[in-house]
């Protein structure tokens, strides 16, 4: 064996040994229900939260997209990657979130590294939740940022936390970037309590909002000093990230960030089925899905603010045994273990959709009753 092959194998074996092995598994599905390995079962484990990748709207919008140019958008999109379908998504995007711009990445990760990346350099300090997406993680990286960890949600020590970094005349640029909804725990971040600790502190908030489906975006004081990030791969059922802000950012995002400028545009399909989608979101049709979104997590779990529900078991083992256990009774319901989630707090991580029927859900809850899960 070659030196390289001995590593590989031995990074494979403390995977493994540490009870950390992960591999994808095919599922066979158009909607929620579908054929895992041969056993039918509803999932709820996607992101599809108001059923629109399935929506024959949004489906007869990419396939005209295909027709009229094509599988792939064939180059960047400053060189030849542009299709009218791109533009016409970014416009719908900034008129729904109300920002003079939008710019649309290939994924909501790209978008994350794009904002960051650009926003970042030796002479900006970032404040970031300690549950923040990975995506977020890595464009600080990428940014070359100070970074500064806050404890989740913790506004009155991020302040603190500001005031220590700004006080004086550090001359330091600061941002605070946060998770709208965070992705393994389904709570919403304090949104405009944060927005008002950056006015006072002069730093610039990014909002990520790929999950924030069930969170209408809350106004914030100064609202040229707030990004927006999403994604369209959840509840717009496409793929694909946006950005919305103002001109200025937007035209920076277009001239200086890496995952925009060194990527292949998304393809022509993507962009028009997301378009299909948010026209969607934005109608009666679309009030209506949220709404119904609402009611069967409002069933789950009262109260709750997300279509994200963490049922925390603690060990790794019981996580994956609880899968297993509802895996036996038709229900799909991913363990998130370290190390996406804390050391002690593995658990079952249940995404509810409104293309799910009421027969699903009912199922899922005899199936969490049954186990003694809720
Ligand atoms: N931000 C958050 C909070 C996410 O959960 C995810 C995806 N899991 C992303 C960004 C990345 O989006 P995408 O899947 O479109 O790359």
């Amino acid at each position: 064996m070659n030196a390289w092959t001995d590593w590989a194998a031995r990074q494979l074996d403390e995977i493994s040994s540490a009870g950390r092995w992960r591999a994808t598994r095919s599922f066979d599905a158009h909607g929620p229900a579908g054929d895992l390995g041969g056993r039918p079962v509803v999932s709820f484990a996607s992101n599809d939260y108001l059923g629109l990748s399935s929506h024959p709207a949004v489906a007869a919008a990419a396939h005209a997209a295909i027709d009229r140019w094509g599988t792939g958008s064939t180059a960047s999109r400053l060189v030849v990657g542009t299709r009218p379908c791109h533009d016409e998504l970014e416009d719908a995007i900034a008129e729904w979130k109300g920002t003079e711009r939008a710019v649309v990445y290939p994924t909501g990760y790209a978008a994350n590294l794009g904002v960051m990346s650009v926003l970042g350099g030796t002479d900006v300090t970032v404040f970031s939740d300690e549950l923040n997406h990975a995506s977020i993680i890595d464009g600080c990286r990428l940014g070359r940022s100070a970074v500064k960890i806050y404890p989740h949600c913790d506004v009155d020590r991020l302040d603190a936390m500001l005031g220590s970094e700004t006080g004086g005349d550090s001359g330091r640029r600061t941002v605070v970037v946060t998770d709208g909804v965070f992705s393994m725990d389904g709570d919403e971040a304090p949104i405009g309590p944060l927005a008002t600790v950056c006015d006072r502190h002069g730093a610039l908030l990014v909002i990520d909002e790929a999950h924030s489906v069930l969170s209408p975006s809350v106004p914030v004081p100064n609202a040229s000093a707030v990004i927006r990030v999403g994604t369209l791969s959840k509840a717009l059922g496409a793929l694909g990230g946006w950005v919305a802000a103002s001109s200025a950012f937007a035209d920076l995002l277009v001239n200086r960030s890496r995952p925009y400028i060194f990527t292949t545009a998304l393809p022509p399909a993507d962009a028009a089925a997301a378009l299909a989608a948010l026209e969607i979101v934005r109608s009666p049709e679309g009030h209506a899905l949220v709404s119904r979104l609402r009611s069967m997590v409002e069933r789950l779990v009262p109260g709750h603010p997300s279509p994200i529900v963490p049922l925390v078991l603690g060990d790794e083992a019981r996580a994956l045994d609880a899968a297993a256990a509802l895996l036996e009774h038709g229900i799909l319901v991913p363990a998130i273990r370290p190390p996406t989630v804390p050391v002690g707090s593995s658990r079952l991580r249940i995404t509810v959709s409104a293309g799910h029927s009421d027969e699903m859900l009912d199922r899922l809850v005899h199936g969490l009753d049954e186990l003694g899960l809720r």
